[in-house]
C-alpha cells in the first residue's frame, strides 16, 4: 500500500515538476492540420529596436525576408524539395548586403570576410558544412555539395575554397563581399577595443545577422539550413555555431528542424539546435516548449543571446529570441507572417 502511495506521489510530482519548469503555453501544435508545407527563416537576432530604425530600413529589411520566402514557397508549392527551397531561399538573403552572410559579411579582425554554412537534410540525416571561405559567393550551396558531392561532413578554408573550384561553384573576387556597414562596424570595434571600452548590451555592432531556414517539403521531409559572416572582429580563424551541425542547424524528419542565430559559443556549448529536437525524441516536448526552454530559459540564464527558428514534422512553427529582436517570418498554404521587433 505505501509503495502505491509512493509510487503515485512519485509521478504527480514528476509530471507537476515538467508543467511548471515548461511555462510555456503549445501553441498550434497539433498534427491534424499538417500543412502541405511550410517555411521558416531568420535574418538574424539583435538589438534590434523600432527607435534605431528608418522606416525605409524597416521595409528594405521586410522586402527581402518576403522575396526570400516567396522563392521558397514557390519551389514548395510546385512539389519541389525542401533542400532545393531551403538553398534557393537563402541564396536570396546571402544575396542581400543587409544580412550577415554571403554579400553582407561581416569583417574579421584582419580586415577579411570569412564565411561558414551548413545544411542538414531530415530524412537520411546527411549533412554538409563549410567555414572560412572567402570567394564562394554562395556559401550554403557549397555546404550542400559538401553533402551530395564528397564523402565529409565539413570542410574549412582553403580545402573548401578548391573543392569549390572542382565542383563548379560560383567564386567571385574576395572585394565582392566589402560593404562599407560592415567596414565601418569593424572599425568601430577595434576603436573601441583600442581604447578597452564594454561593449553595452545594446551596442549598434552586436547584432547577430547570420540568415537561415527550415522547410518542410510535400513528402514530409525537413531541411534546414544556415549561413554567416560569423561575428565582426572574430580572430585565429574562430568558427562560431552556424557551420556546427547540432548547434546551429539540425534537421530530423521524426521531430524537427532548427536554423540558429546568435553568440555562437553559447550554441556550440549547449548543443542548442540538437537539444531541441532531442527534447521532443526523448521527451514529450511539443516544438514550441522545447525552443522556448532552450533558448528563454537554458540559454537566458547562461548569458546566451540569440534565437532560432524551428519547424516540425506537423508543420508547427517556433522561432523564439532572447534578445530584443529578430528578422523572421513564415509561410504556410495560405497564411503568411514577418516580424521584426520583439512585440509583433
Ligand atoms: N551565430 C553566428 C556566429 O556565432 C553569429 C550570428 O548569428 O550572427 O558565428
Amino acid at each position: 500500500m505505501i509503495r502505491m502511495y509512493l509510487c503515485i506521489t512519485v509521478c504527480l510530482l514528476i509530471f507537476s515538476c515538467k508543467r511548471t519548469v515548461d511555462q510555456v503555453q503549445p501553441t498550434q501544435e497539433s498534427d491534424l492540420n499538417t500543412p502541405e508545407y511550410a517555411i521558416v527563416i531568420h535574418g538574424g537576432a539583435g538589438t534590434i529596436v523600432r527607435e534605431n530604425m528608418t522606416a525605409e530600413k524597416d521595409s528594405s529589411y521586410r522586402a527581402i525576408l518576403n522575396l526570400a520566402l516567396d522563392t521558397g514557397e514557390k519551389i514548395l508549392e510546385s512539389g519541389g524539395s525542401s533542400l532545393d527551397a531551403v538553398e534557393a531561399t537563402i541564396h536570396i538573403m546571402e544575396d542581400s548586403p543587409l544580412f550577415n552572410a554571403g554579400k553582407g559579411a561581416v569583417f574579421t579582425h584582419d580586415g577579411k570576410n570569412a564565411h561558414d554554412a551548413s545544411i542538414m537534410v531530415g530524412s537520411n540525416q546527411m549533412a554538409g558544412a563549410s567555414t572560412g571561405t572567402s570567394n564562394v559567393k554562395h556559401p550554403i550551396s557549397l555546404a550542400r555539395a559538401i553533402m551530395e558531392k564528397s564523402k565529409h561532413v565539413m570542410m574549412a578554408g582553403i580545402g573548401a575554397e578548391s573543392f569549390a573550384a572542382e565542383v563548379g561553384l560560383e567564386q567571385v573576387d574576395p572585394k565582392y563581399f566589402y560593404t562599407e556597414r560592415r567596414w565601418n562596424s569593424l572599425q568601430r570595434i577595434l576603436q573601441k577595443e583600442e581604447a578597452d571600452i564594454k561593449f553595452s548590451a545594446d551596442d549598434v555592432d552586436k547584432k547577430h545577422g547570420t540568415v537561415g531556414c527550415v522547410a518542410l517539403d510535400k513528402s514530409g521531409t525537413i531541411t534546414a539550413g544556415t549561413s554567416t559572416g560569423g561575428m565582426t572582429n572574430k580572430r585565429y580563424d574562430r568558427i562560431g555555431d552556424s557551420p556546427v551541425i547540432g548547434a546551429g542547424t539540425f534537421a530530423d524528419n521524426a521531430t524537427c528542424g532548427v536554423s540558429a542565430t546568435g553568440h555562437g559559443e553559447y550554441f556550440i556549448r549547449y548543443t542548442v539546435a540538437r537539444d531541441i529536437a532531442a527534447m521532443m525524441e526523448y521527451g514529450d516536448y511539443t516544438l514550441e516548449e522545447a525552443s522556448q526552454i532552450i533558448i528563454n530559459k537554458k540559454l537566458l540564464e547562461k548569458g546566451g543571446t540569440g534565437g532560432v527558428v524551428a519547424l516540425d514534422k506537423n508543420g508547427n512553427i517556433s522561432m523564439p529570441f532572447n534578445t530584443a529582436g529578430m528578422y523572421r517570418g513564415w509561410r504556410k498554404p495560405g497564411e503568411s507572417y514577418v516580424g521584426i521587433y520583439k512585440e509583433e
